[in-house]
């Protein structure tokens, strides 16, 4: 995890300012900080892991399509939603006719649901714009080459719907959230950018800091809390 488009779709862009990118749902899903370095601070730097990660894209976001006997396939396709005030674009949506969107990942299958909510968002906005239910999708990972369905159930609808409101509000604060280093900090591609150790070192003490004038504000006149 880690890897993102990078560049393009990193601040809210749309004619009325009030979408923001899907993308952005799978950042705040791994680390909200990621997601503030990101989108609000427009950090970015480039490893292996997403290098690689760009080209598999950029190869699927060709715009164009294709038919293979009964299914229509549509490369690159641009998705929004009001509801959710989300737009991106689906790496392939196929049509049998009922839309199935398919997203390309290098590397393994997540031990979490970050690439879920990222397609779960997908179906939500063809839902919307066309008005059709849409049960399930898939991931085509790169290691091993195969594909994995994705059910979009109540409960991953309800993740997503929560993390877009969530990243809404990030987004009206201005505000980088704080670290929270974890094991997943190995695998972020912003790890020397965000230095999490220091940092969550530097908010515990500003919150320390906070607890202290709090404490010095309600003790008697005339007392030493130190
Ligand atoms: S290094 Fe860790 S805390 Fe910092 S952005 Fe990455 S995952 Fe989040």
């Amino acid at each position: 995890m880690g890897n993102h488009g990078g560049g393009s779709e990193l601040v809210r862009v749309d004619l009325d300012g009030h979408l923001l990118p899907i993308s952005g749902l799978q950042h705040l899903a791994f680390c909200p900080r990621q997601w503030g370095l990101i989108h609000l601070e427009q950090l970015w730097t480039e490893n292996r892991l997403t290098v690689e990660g760009k080209q598999l894209h950029e190869r699927a976001d060709l715009p164009g399509q294709s038919q293979r006997e009964r299914v229509r396939s549509v490369r690159g396709m641009w998705l929004r939603s009001e509801k959710l005030q989300l737009f991106g674009r689906a790496d392939v949506v196929e049509f049998s006719p009922v839309p199935y969107p398919v997203e390309y990942k290098r590397g393994k299958r997540k031990p979490n649901d970050c690439d879920a909510v990222q397609l779960c968002a997908q179906a939500l906005c063809l839902e919307e714009m066309l008005a059709i239910p849409i049960p399930r999708g898939a991931f085509f990972y790169g290691d091993p080459r195969r594909r994995l369905e994705v059910l979009f159930t109540a409960a991953l609808r309800t993740r997503t719907a929560e993390l877009a409101g969530e990243m809404h509000r990030l987004f009206d604060s201005r505000t980088t959230p704080a670290a929270q280093p974890g094991p997943h900090c190995r695998n972020c591609s912003l790890v020397d950018l965000c230095l999490p150790n220091r940092t969550d070192t530097a908010h515990a003490s500003a919150s320390w800091l906070s607890r202290q004038v709090t404490t010095l504000s309600r003790e008697p006149a005339g007392q030493d809390p130190f």
